[in-house]
């Protein structure tokens, strides 16, 4: 059966052309999913605005608004298997991994609820004696999410708590790859009690439904996770609509290890921030700078760890990395790998795909290791968004600042090291939006999240995270007995 949309609040089959999803690891069918019309956008947005004005929604006060959220979060939890399960069918990735993701969704919907009763609006005139003022926050109204597949649940939340905890409407647009988990959100905030046509769930092309939604004119805000190249066109159609946007876009992101670093942490703590998901994150420590001084023996134990990684069937109990996304995009890590050899690289491990028994059907990838490139090399610059790291070497400091910082993205770093005066020193030289000291890929919901220069712009999380999704008014109260003085 084909599944139906979230559309104004009501369930019905997209009047788009119906697509299906897959299961990475061996292509089968998961089901079929109508896409969003024109006509189904312009029905889900109309509505998402008479909803977020609706004096239900706007009156409502934020604990009555947490209920919501802290409820989802509930329903998340409680129903753990089931989603991680279904976004593995998604997406490829194991299970322990996406399990992590689900349940970071509930942290994040349960931190959102917690927060939203946090928010003070403020008394801003202090010594004015004719009038007071105040500066207040609104919501912005109808707010277009665009997420990507690698971690749908998990940005999805990320992006409807703070947006519904701000009083605002959401249509989500996942991404085509990974519809199923959206349709099931919509389910959970459903059951959660919000109220309909606050939210909808329109799947579809980015370039054709992800494109009229945000181009719509009561769209009113941009919350985008994925590739530059898409959130640059976004930023623009944001520019001529005068909206604000948040767009967490890719990366490409320097680990670095110094001489003094412990070798075992740090080696199993790169593997980790480079591997799992099959480096299918923007945040993948992707580019390794190893200290000249301990470069042979680090490498040799780096490669050793590599190789123990177990690549199956993301289902399996015990998998590292489960498959890449499809074929297409195996293709194009692959090239990366072979443009690579070409540039003078040499692979030290993997490099290849695995297309015998279990493996046949899907698009699993080895965990590669190429060193012999100069940062400048294409495969040093551009994301692969796959279980693809470079190495290098550097001799000082200087130098390596320099060479961690020539990169059009800004998302990450690792700094590995047993003196927290230099990993203070370099973390503040480094041009990215999150340092991970002695650790990689860890993340607290209460911390921004978000990318320098080519990587974004914008912060998500945090209790900013919700004013993200809110604009500020100020209002100003007569006090004075006297007519309006008539120039001062
Ligand atoms: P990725 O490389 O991670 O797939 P994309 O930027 O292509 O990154 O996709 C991320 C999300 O953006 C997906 O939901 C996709 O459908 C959507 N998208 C892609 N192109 C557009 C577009 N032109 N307008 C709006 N959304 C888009």
């Amino acid at each position: 059966m084909v599944k139906e949309l979230y559309i104004a609040g009501e369930w019905r089959l997209g009047r788009g052309h119906v697509i299906q999803s897959t299961f990475p690891a061996d292509n089968s069918i998961n089901a079929e999913i109508s896409t969003a019309s024109a006509e189904d956008i312009e029905e889900a947005i109309a509505k998402a605005d008479q909803a977020w004005r609706a004096p239900e929604w706007r009156n409502r006060m934020p604990h009555e608004r947490a209920k919501i959220l802290y409820k989802v979060a509930d329903i998340i939890e409680a129903r753990v298997d089931e989603l991680s399960q279904l976004q593995t069918r998604d997406n490829g990735k194991p299970l322990a991994e996406t399990r992590g993701l689900v349940l970071s969704a509930a942290a994040t919907a349960r931190y959102v609820a917690a927060a939203c009763e946090t928010l003070n609006d403020e008394l801003t005139s202090q010594r004015a004696p004719d009038f007071m003022t105040l500066s207040v926050h609104e919501p912005v109204g109808v707010v277009a999410a665009i997420t990507p597949w690698n971690s749908p649940i998990a940005s999805e939340v990320q992006k409807l708590a703070p947006a519904l905890a701000g009083g605002n409407a959401v249509i989500l647009k996942p991404a085509e790859a990974t519809s199923l988990i959206a349709l099931e959100l919509a389910k959970i905030f459903e059951e959660a009690g919000l109220p309909k046509g606050l939210l909808s769930v329109l799947v579809g092309k980015g370039s054709v439904v992800g494109d009229a939604i945000v181009k719509h004119p009561l769209v009113r805000k941009i919350s985008f996770t994925g590739g530059t190249t898409t959130g640059r066109h976004l930023a623009h159609i944001a520019a001529d609509k005068l909206i604000t946007t948040s767009l967490e876009l890719g990366g490409k992101s320097p680990t670095i290890v110094l001489p003094d670093a412990d070798i075992e942490l740090a080696a199993k703590g790169i593997a980790y921030g480079i591997f799992s998901s099959a480096g299918q994150a923007c945040i993948a420590g992707s580019r390794l700078f190893i200290h000249s001084s301990i470069y042979d023996q680090f490498l040799t134990r780096l490669v050793e760890i590599t190789k123990g990684l177990r690549v199956g069937h993301p289902e399996q109990k015990d998998v590292h990395m489960g498959s890449l996304i499809n074929q297409a995009h195996l293709q194009s890590v692959d090239r990366y790998v072979q443009l690579a050899k070409q540039e003078g690289g040499e692979v030290l491990t993997g490099g290849e795909a695995l297309t015998t028994g279990e493996f046949a059907k899907g698009s699993f990838y080895l965990p590669t290791i190429i060193t012999g490139l100069k940062n400048q090399a294409k495969v040093c610059q551009e994301e692969i968004f796959g279980p693809v790291l470079v190495v290098m070497k550097y001799d000082n400091e200087q130098d390596l600042i320099q060479q961690a910082n020539d990169s059009c993205f800004g998302l990450a770093a690792g700094i590995w090291t047993e003196s927290y005066r230099k990993a203070w020193r370099i973390s503040r030289a480094l041009e990215v939006g999150t340092v991970w000291i002695n650790t990689y890929k860890k993340f607290s919901i209460s911390a921004p999240f978000g990318g320098f220069k080519d990587s974004g712009i914008g912060r998500e999380k945090g209790r900013l995270g919700i004013l993200s999704y809110m604009q500020q008014k100020s209002i100003y109260m007569g006090l004075s007995d006297q007519p309006n003085a008539w120039c001062d």
